[in-house]
């Protein structure tokens, strides 16, 4: 007869925090993207995720515990990438808004400096989002076998 001590204790609950807990359900390619541009955990989908600050992060989900690093050198190459995308595509965005607006007079010195500012800012704006994001299609690109679905590995090489 099983009683609570003898139950297997909630892996994610563990003092140590470095376990992570089972998935179960794996989300599809389009809930990957929408967790990881809305800064939640693609694996769990947990809105804190892997930050406790805008630019203060952790190794591992607050809730779920898996690390963003799967067994790769490279994580943040990967999440440096997709943070110039997002911001090259901002920039192209406000480029084509202001023209669309401001067609046929352009107004050059005003666009050229918000578009300065969107290159300045975006990086810092997109940071977390770039990692989340990066997460989600790493995890789509390299499917987690078994054992990292269950916790089993811990995100080391
Ligand atoms: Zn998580």
């Amino acid at each position: 007869m099983l009683t609570p001590d003898d139950s297997t204790p909630d892996r994610a609950d563990s003092t140590d925090g470095s376990v992570a807990a089972p998935i179960t359900e794996f989300p599809g390619f389009l809930r990957l993207m929408a967790r990881g541009l809305t800064r939640r955990c693609p694996w769990c989908g947990d809105r804190r995720a892997y930050f406790t600050g805008w630019f203060a992060r952790t190794d591992r989900c607050r809730r779920c515990r898996h690390p963003y690093r799967r067994g790769d050198e490279a994580f943040e190459l990967g999440a440096t990438t997709a943070n110039i995308i997002l911001t090259f595509l901002s920039i192209l965005i406000a480029i084509l808004v202001a023209v669309a607006l401001t067609l046929p007079d352009i107004p050059t010195v005003p666009v050229v400096v918000i578009v300065g500012v969107i290159a300045l800012a975006g990086p810092a704006i997109w940071y977390p989002i770039s990692f989340t994001l990066w997460q989600a299609v790493d995890l789509f690109m390299r499917r987690p076998d078994a054992d990292e679905m269950a916790g089993r590995r811990d995100g080391t090489l």
